[in-house]
């Protein structure tokens, strides 16, 4: 298996070759390391070997850990990837830098507040939800086209797109969802601006050399370097 480190290189190596290969260009992706579940010495690990960028699903779980203080000391972008509650949607603005599985309250409250001074997130990504699964959080694709064809203000928070595929989706359904979130991110691109919308946050430990093909410039790896996960938070 190897430790922490290797996996991480291992990971980046891969996901930069695939990179370069499908973008045509020099340049590698942000590789986000998921860190639910894991305690603070495991993420340091994950830092020393150079990871820039961790994501949380829960707010609780990233505060107790105190993984905000890395940002300082360490240089660390912290993410929210987890599902959202609007009941905690001003907590997470003001702790963490970005919201990757924003939805359309989220945004919605977002374009709504004037004075931003008490928040520290300033990245959004819209979450699309592809597999039009009813537990899932996001908009569907369709909901998306619409109201970004009727010129919804809120959509012009968001900083990209990304979407978790369907939990026993094949490898080809994969595809297939990958390929059409990057069509959609690309209209959104040439509708709200292509220096706007620049992130597009596709793939996990086990299918990201898929998404990295189908246009994937953010990847999310949990247990590709960490290992397998404990279930419960920390
Ligand atoms: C847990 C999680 C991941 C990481 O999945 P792995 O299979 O461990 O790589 C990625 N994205 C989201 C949204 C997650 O909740």
């Amino acid at each position: 298996m190897g430790s922490i480190a290797e996996r991480l290189a291992e990971v980046r190596e891969r996901a930069c070759l695939l990179y370069r290969r499908a973008a045509g260009q020099p340049g590698e992706p942000h590789i986000v390391c998921v860190t639910k579940t894991q305690p603070l010495p495991r993420i340091l690990e994950a830092i020393d070997a150079g990871a820039t960028e961790i994501g949380e699903n829960y707010l609780q779980e990233a505060i107790r850990k105190n993984v905000f203080a890395l940002r300082e000391s360490h240089g660390l972008t912290v993410r929210y990837i987890g599902r959202l509650q609007s009941n905690k949607y001003n907590a997470i603005l003001q702790v963490f830098d970005a919201v990757d599985s924003a939805d359309s309250g989220l945004l919605e409250r977002l374009y709504g507040i004037q004075d931003r001074g008490a928040q520290k997130a300033c990245t959004f990504l819209l979450e699309v939800n592809a597999g039009e699964e009813s537990q899932k959080g996001g908009l569907t694709m369709p909901q998306i086209r619409e109201l970004a064809a009727a010129g919804t203000p809120w959509l012009r928070e968001i900083s990209g797109l990304m979407t978790v595929v369907p939990l026993q989706a094949t490898m080809q359904m994969r595809a297939r969802i990958y390929q059409s979130v990057s069509v959609l991110f690309h209209e959104l691109a040439s509708d709200l601006g292509s220096s706007r919308v620049t992130l597009l946050s596709m793939g996990t430990s086990d299918d990201f050399e898929l998404a990295i093909e189908h246009g994937s410039n953010m990847i999310r790896i949990g247990t590709g370097i960490f290992g397998p996960r404990s279930l419960s938070q920390v």
